[in-house]
């Protein structure tokens, strides 16, 4: 898999509610490795371009990874294809431990994993998720005792586990502390590679530390995108802000 094999493309893409057009006419190109943060007044369109790349929402254009057009696939097709991601609301079983959730996420139930599980153990797979998202000491809590940040990052490894190479986080830092905020931008850093995250985030200190690049919409269209000081400086970028 070379530099150009991960990543996502989006073309002419159209997103209408009704009369009311959501998505209107967006491209984006998201390479292997990005750390992309979508930024934009509320009613931008983030969270329906999310939607639409997931299979949510019905959409025209394109949306390609390496070359496989994903739009029109259902969710769990575009899941398959390595397109993750969460919800602002962390949604995870609560009466389930930490690795009973990463074994759902992974399969559990499914015979190819339960054959997996037999002969091995807990999956490889796991371990590495356990580990990349720091909850390897809590491995065997159940996940409602969990603090806030720490659902959130169970969430994350839950697409590691479906070995996600795109991962779509909306608002990963939404009610966290300071601390959290921290050790959730090295927990983004340490899934570039051979990964893209798109994040969806209103914290723009955050975004200042950790975006690798950044997107900025408004009234369903791409205003602005480049690096974090590119984007600080477009007057049309500060216009909006002020703006609103
Ligand atoms: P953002 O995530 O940037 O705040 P959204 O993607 O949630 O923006 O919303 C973009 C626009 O689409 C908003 O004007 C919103 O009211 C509208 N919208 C979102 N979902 C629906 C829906 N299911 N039906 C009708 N309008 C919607």
């Amino acid at each position: 898999a070379g530099m150009e094999s991960q990543y996502l493309e989006i073309r002419d893409l159209v997103v209408d509610f009704g009369g009311f057009r959501a998505i209107d006419g967006v491209d984006l190109t998201l390479f292997q490795g990005d750390l992309r943060f979508l930024i934009g007044p509320n009613g931008a369109g983030k969270t329906t371009l999310i939607d639409a790349i997931t299979g949510l929402v019905p959409a025209t254009g394109d949306i390609t990874k390496s070359g496989t057009q994903l739009l029109g696939l259902k969710p769990h097709q575009i899941n398959r294809a390595g397109v993750g991601r969460t919800f602002q609301t962390p949604s995870v079983f609560d009466n389930l431990t930490v690795t009973q959730n990463l074994d759902i996420a992974g399969g559990a139930g499914r015979s190819f994993w339960n054959r997996l599980r037999a002969r091995h153990g807990i999956p490889e797979i796991v371990e590495q998720a356990l580990e990349t998202t720091g909850l390897t000491h809590h491995r065997d809590r159940p996940a409602g005792i969990l603090a806030h940040g720490q659902k959130k990052w169970l969430e994350i490894g839950m697409l590691l586990v479906q070995d996600a190479k795109v991962l779509l986080l909306d608002e990963p830092v939404a009610g966290m502390n300071h601390e959290e905020r921290v050790e959730t931008g090295e927990l983004l850093r340490r899934l570039g590679g051979e990964r893209t995250v798109v994040v969806v985030e209103h914290d723009m200190e955050f975004m200042r530390n950790y975006a690798t690049s950044v997107t900025v919409m408004a009234a369903g269209k791409v205003l602005s995108e480049g690096s974090v000081a590119e984007v600080q400086n477009d007057p049309r970028v500060q216009e909006v802000y002020l703006g609103t």
